[in-house]
């Protein structure tokens, strides 16, 4: 633990046990069946719990590939078969419910590698970098106000103190109660930044998130500064797999799961959901059947939606998940994710992942062939590059390839030795999946129970009641949709942790 850890500490930034699991036999005492629909980062993780403790779970995903937002699959390029890759993804060192699944096969966590550095590249101001700062408040603060071109001590001085309080005092609560309806975009503006602050220290973080700060719920941005930067005791640096995400995390997770006596199956969509005097059935979109004493449900928002307006027994079994759904069930703006092999590299001294502040469409930057091992053999092979660019909250209706364009485009104009790469492949994508935070709607947010029993819900749109944001939410959720199952059939609970839920300057 380093001095700033230390000190953190010492004022209260630490983690969290929410459960501290345990409380029964460590496998269920009689034969248990459970149906996890979603086989993403919050139905695996729930399932990696069950069938550890002899509950005999079956997983229907409903892709030819697991991991949903975190998948990889092989992708057809002239030269050979790549891995290509929903996107490419931070795992922070607070996610520790996540990395404690993800320890199931891999103890030490070999495979996660840290990333050096984390800047923020602007085509107005110099690069900012976020991840070499000292990991806890309050040396992190302090470093980032000496250190950062982008806040000057006089920009201290005419930034609205009061206004950035709550950004300070979180609390699980209050936070909500007193800011859910406001925007980000206000909370941002009433604390009178000076611009260049703004767009490099705040607007990127906030992006990160899949919502425009204009339609973002203020509270929701105090929660996720929390969990990231103020109350988090391992700091802003990530780590990432050295393989894509089958081979290092899905491929290993499916064969722990099945030597628990759990099934994982593929491209086995559920298509409605019914209650039984027993428990559940889940009919196939194939005409496939599968009943259960328990279901989670983890599947992304719209998913979700639409799985419970095509179940219409749940009008009776769960009328306020139903109701949640009209709401819950619009997802946040598209993303867009481009992968490009090029055949040439950028300048040595590029960083592997890259966050960019103020362009109208391109949001981030990863070099592939220095983070992985396929895409750096192809590299190596063929004297190219492998570059992934990602739009977190993008316009609508605007099509993948066009999108890529333009992401392009707004690459060239901060690493100009893009415009003399070619292009020799393309994949490109738009999606709305990630679930919205809009003002107001924390309090009509599902969490893991429903109001019907035997179903449960998991994954990154789902409430929880310590902070926890995006992966780590999936598996949280995940997690404590199996320890609802297993303390009812009186098999020990998994423990949860998050950070400390209270900001530094909360009243008690
Ligand atoms: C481009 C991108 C970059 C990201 N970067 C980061 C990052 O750096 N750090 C971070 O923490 N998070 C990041 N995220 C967010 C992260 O990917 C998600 O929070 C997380 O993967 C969500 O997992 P989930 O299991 O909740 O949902 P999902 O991954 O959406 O899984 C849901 C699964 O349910 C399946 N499904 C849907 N309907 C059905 C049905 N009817 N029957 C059966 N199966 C069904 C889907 O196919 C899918 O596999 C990123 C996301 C994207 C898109």
């Amino acid at each position: 633990m380093g001095l700033s850890q230390v000190v953190g500490r010492l004022i209260g930034v630490r983690e969290h046990v929410v459960d501290p699991g345990g409380g029964g036999a460590p496998r269920v005492p009689r034969p248990v069946t459970a149906l996890v629909v979603g086989g993403g980062i919050a139905g695996m993780s729930a399932a990696v719990v069950l069938a550890e403790r002899g509950v005999e779970v079956t997983v229907l995903e409903a892709a030819p590939h697991l991991g949903g937002r975190l998948g990889a699959w092989p992708e057809e390029l002239p030269d050979g078969v790549q891995r290509n890759e929903h996107g490419f993804h931070a795992f922070f060192r607070q996610y520790w419910n996540w990395r404690s699944i993800l320890r199931r096969v891999d103890p030490a966590l070999g495979f996660l590698k840290p990333i050096p550095g984390y800047p923020i590249l602007s085509a107005q101001w110099p690069t900012e970098e976020f991840g070499k700062l000292p990991p806890a408040p309050p040396a992190n603060l302090l470093a980032l106000l000496l250190r950062s071109p982008s806040l000057r001590l006089a920009d201290l001085r005419s930034m609205d103190r009061d206004a950035a309080l709550p950004l300070l005092t979180y609390d699980a609560v209050r936070t909500y109660a007193e800011f859910d309806e406001r925007t980000a975009d206000e909370l941002l503006s009433s604390l009178r930044l000076p611009d260049r602050a703004r767009a490099m220290l705040f607007e990127v973080f906030s992006h990160s998130f899949f919502n425009h700060e204009a339609e973002m719920s203020a509270a929701e941005m105090i929660a996720q500064f929390h969990f990231y930067l103020l109350g988090n005791p391992e700091g802003l640096a990530f780590d990432c797999p050295d393989e894509d995400y089958a081979t290092a995390i899905w491929e290993p997770l499916t064969r722990h799961v099945e030597k628990h006596g759990g099934r994982v199956l593929t491209g086995a969509a559920a298509a409605r959901l019914d209650r039984t005097p027993e428990g559940w059935r889940v009919a196939g979109a194939d005409g496939d059947v599968w009943e259960a004493a328990h279901v989670v449900l983890a599947v992304d928002p719209p998913a979700l939606a639409a799985l419970v307006d095509a179940s219409p027994g749940l009008a009776v079994a769960a009328p306020e998940l139903v109701a949640r759904m009209p709401a819950f069930g619009r997802p946040g703006p598209p993303y867009a994710v481009a992968r490009y092999w090029m055949d040439g590299d950028v300048r040595p001294e590029r960083a592997v992942f890259s966050g960019v502040s103020r362009q109208p469409t391109l949001d981030s930057v990863t070099l592939y062939h220095r983070l992985e091992s396929e895409p750096r053999r192809w590299a190596e092979r063929t004297g190219g590059s492998v570059l992934e660019l990602h739009a977190y909250a993008c316009e609508p209706d605007v099509p993948a390839d066009e999108l890529a364009a333009r992401m392009l485009r707004e690459l060239t104009t901060l690493w100009p030795e893009v415009a003399d790469l070619r292009v020799r492949e393309l994949r490109a994508r738009v999606e709305a999946q990630a679930p919205a935070f809009t003002p107001g709607s924390h309090a009509g947010r599902p969490g893991v129970r429903t109001d019907a029993p035997g179903l449960y819900l998991a994954g990154d749109g789902i409430r929880t009641e310590f902070p926890s944001a995006l992966m780590e939410r999936s598996a949280a959720t995940g997690i404590i949709a199996a320890n609802h199952i297993l303390r009812a059939e009186g098999a020990a609970a998994e423990p949860v942790r998050s950070i400390r839920p209270r900001g530094l300057l909360a009243r008690r």
